[in-house]
């Protein structure tokens, strides 16, 4: 069991804190000093420039908390974890499942919570074989960064209601489609008490069918503690027509096996 933060009460990072504080003193400044209102404007165009550079960067902690990385102490002991978006999808997730079986490793899926919805058994399937799900929003929709705080709460906590009911399972992560935010998501995920994710490595596995290029960007300084991500859904295929994932796994889980690594869910850390 590892130490964590408390994600009930939001602590806004130190970024969203300078950016409050630069904020008040523009409107002081607007009063006392009219005349330097271009130094004023621009010292507020700048702030929010860093805002959304940093919402646009998945790694980055600017925003708040967001693992990149299992804790120290889970890294110590060689685990990884290895994460899947998108799913379900019945003509990729049982394969995966299988692959994963056959060497016994355990893996997160990021779930879509429409996905789950139209395929509620497969979703149920995932659980009942030992791996985790967690949130990846109810749509997935592609201006989910420029939503405000309600919409982040409305869309998320759908997709953590319709989880939790079709796996009795509610989720601890979410991950945002694409990586993508701005400054109010945090807020909202510390009301649903969720931690935010995001990875080590990427495969790009939605648009690079080449199995080659896929596994290499995953295995590129394998380590423990790595946090990689994989697509069922929205999977690039190869010139065989498979989803691109199918082909990698099995070099992936040989690959992790011969390091020693020990690939667990993202869940197990904390629970
Ligand atoms: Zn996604």
């Amino acid at each position: 069991m590892t130490t964590l933060p408390d994600y009930r009460r939001w602590r806004p990072a130190p970024l969203i804190k300078a950016s409050a504080l630069l904020h008040a003193g523009a409107v002081v400044a607007t009063i006392l000093r009219p005349e330097a209102w271009p130094w004023t404007a621009g010292a507020v165009v700048t702030d929010q420039a860093m805002l959304t550079i940093a919402g646009l960067w998945p790694r980055s902690s600017l925003l708040g908390p967001n693992w990149k990385r299992l804790p120290l102490e889970i890294a110590a002991r060689r685990e990884m974890a290895i994460t899947i978006d998108d799913g379900p999808e019945p003509k990729v997730t049982p394969a995966v499942l299988d692959l994963l079986d056959q060497h016994g490793v355990k893996a997160t899926f990021f779930c879509i919570g429409e996905r789950a919805l139209r395929h509620p058994d497969l979703c149920r399937e995932i659980v009942q074989r030992g791996h985790a799900v967690e949130n990846h929003s109810l749509r997935h929709r592609r201006d989910f960064a420029l939503f405000g705080l309600r919409g982040f709460v409305r869309e998320i906590e759908a997709a953590q209601d319709t989880l939790a009911a079709i796996t009795g399972m509610r989720p601890l992560f979410f991950r945002a489609p694409a990586g993508l935010r701005n400054p109010l998501l945090d807020p909202a995920l510390c009301r649903l008490d969720l931690r935010l994710v995001s990875w080590t490595r990427r495969a790009f596995d939605t648009f690079d069918g080449n199995a080659e290029s896929v596994s290499s960007r995953l295995l590129r300084g394998l380590n423990g503690g790595d946090i990689l991500l994989l697509h069922d859904g929205n999977a690039a295929r190869t010139t065989g027509g498979d989803a691109v994932i199918l082909d990698v796994l099995p070099r992936l889980l040989d690959t992790i096996n011969a390091a020693k690594l020990r690939p667990v869910t993202l869940r197990s850390v904390i629970t």
